[in-house]
């Protein structure tokens, strides 16, 4: 089929690919000249596993384009799917400025049925009103349907997750949509969830709630592991094994972070008042969360006294490991937070330097070129992101690169009995202290 994607971020370039890559012909369109041109001139603007040679792949098969005109997009696709972003909103709520102008400029070349496609996580009842921008701006009077697919795939396993995707859930209210949303992921043999519009919209912000209230949930039981001599580890592992809560997102740590949990949490606190319905809950899991984070720095403070002019490395920038994406990156808060205290932080990311070197809440940071060097001479190392390579670091030659072998494990990677016997004051989430 000819398909065509708006918004070449973490989802449309993974969605477009993958598209492509099962045999579609995509046409991946984007607004930013700058990523127009280096996509064409065969450079991917994102780190995320096996994307690129999929990309190589399907553009050497001349199966994917790309193009800064909506019009050629949308005359060269039957479908068209819109993913760009819905940004959070000073008081919580979401921007839908971008969504309604991709809709305008879509009905502006409209010239024949299309299927429009949003991909893009939005409030419930957003489709109705991209319907009614959409016939208010046809100039042609040309039929369309909208459609809600919601997205689910994670950073850092985007491709695999798009590829074996657990359910692709189809919002639509017309037999002529379905069977084209089905026609174009029928390559992809997953089961599929056909639902009206509002409730396909309602699945994703309730999906990525009940993912983070999760995690909320875990990082409560670890203060609780903590205060009692508990380990989270295990109880995780106790609780996990049940089939009917599974082990999955039960890690406790430093806190969720990222481009969706923070905003689609309060999206989703937003729409149900704006509803009339509140839920109250969600702000516990916020706020569970911005607890996580300042109590692993308290646990910092406490340990080291004071942290101004205190040299802290901190192992990990990204949101989480396998991704160069800094968006609402937890590690990102911690470091701003230690700098804001007068701390000397050398930081080092396997491949969220480029990003984080631009950012200003970073600015005095010394940002190193690999991760034993942000070790020199450190009083401490924090660890906030759990990438494999800090997990497999070597830690004698770590013991003898720091001042003093101090080290904060915001993601639990090292076993505690292991580091005590390696001569560290090890500190990690929710597990009893070696002694
Ligand atoms: P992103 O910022 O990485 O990508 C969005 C792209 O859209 C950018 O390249 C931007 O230049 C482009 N764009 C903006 N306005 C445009 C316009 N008018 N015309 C053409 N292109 C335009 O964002 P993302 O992470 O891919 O997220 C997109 C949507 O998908 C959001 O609603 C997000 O919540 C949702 N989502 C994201 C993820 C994720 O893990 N990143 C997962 C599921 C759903």
């Amino acid at each position: 089929m000819d398909l065509s994607i708006i918004g070449s971020g973490y989802v449309g370039l993974v969605t477009g690919a993958c598209f492509a890559d099962v045999g579609h012909n995509v046409i991946c369109v984007d607004n930013d000249p700058r990523k127009v041109e280096s996509l064409q001139a065969g450079k991917v603007p994102i780190y995320e596993p096996g994307l690129e040679e999929i990309i190589h792949r399907n553009v050497s098969a001349q199966r994917l384009r790309f193009t800064g005109s909506i019009k050629e997009g949308v005359d060269g696709g039957q479908v068209v799917f819109i993913a760009v972003p819905t940004p959070q909103d000073a008081d919580g709520s979401v921007d839908l400025s971008f969504i309604e102008k991709v809709a305008r400029e879509i009905a502006g070349v409209l010239s024949d049925y299309r299927v429009i496609v949003d991909k893009s996580t939005v409030p419930v009842k957003t489709g109705e009103k991209v319907a009614e921008s959409i016939k208010r701006y046809n100039k042609h009077g040309a039929e369309f349907d909208v459609v809600s697919n919601p997205e689910f795939l994670r950073e850092g396993c985007a491709v695999a997750d798009l590829m074996k995707p657990d359910r692709i859930v189809i919002g639509a209210q017309s037999e002529r949509a379905i069977d084209v949303m089905k026609k174009v992921y029928e390559p992809f043999m997953a089961p599929i969830l056909v639902t009206d519009i509002n409730s396909a919209e309602l699945i994703k912000h309730a999906a990525n709630s009940f993912l983070a209230l999760k995690i909320s949930y875990i990082n409560a039981v670890s203060a609780i592991c903590e205060a009692s001599g508990a380990d989270i580890e295990k109880v995780a592992d106790g609780i996990g094994m049940d089939r009917r809560i599974g082990r999955n997102f039960l890690n406790a740590g430093i806190g969720y972070g990222g481009s969706c949990f923070p905003k689609d949490i309060a999206a989703f606190i937003t729409i149900s008042e704006q509803l009339g319905v509140p839920f109250d809950l969600l702000k516990e899991v916020q706020r569970i969360n911005a607890r996580q984070k300042d109590r692993f720095l308290k646990t910092v403070r406490d340990a080291l006294w004071v942290l101004r002019d205190k040299k802290i490395a901190v192992w990990g920038l990204t949101f989480k490991p396998d991704t160069d994406d800094i968006r609402s990156s937890v590690a990102i808060d911690l470091v701003a937070d230690m700098l804001r205290e007068g701390a000397k932080v050398s930081a080092y990311d396997p491949k969220g330097m480029e990003k984080a070197r631009v950012l200003k809440s970073l600015e005095g940071a010394r940002l190193t070129n690999s991760a034993m060097e942000a070790l020199e001479d450190a009083e401490a190392l924090i660890i906030a992101t759990e990438w494999a390579e800090f997990g497999n670091a070597d830690l004698a030659a770590v013991k003898a690169k720091m001042h003093t072998p101090m080290i904060f494990d915001g993601r639990n990677l090292f076993d505690p009995e292991t580091m005590r016997k390696l001569g560290f004051h090890y500190t990690s989430i929710g597990r009893p202290q070696a002694k």
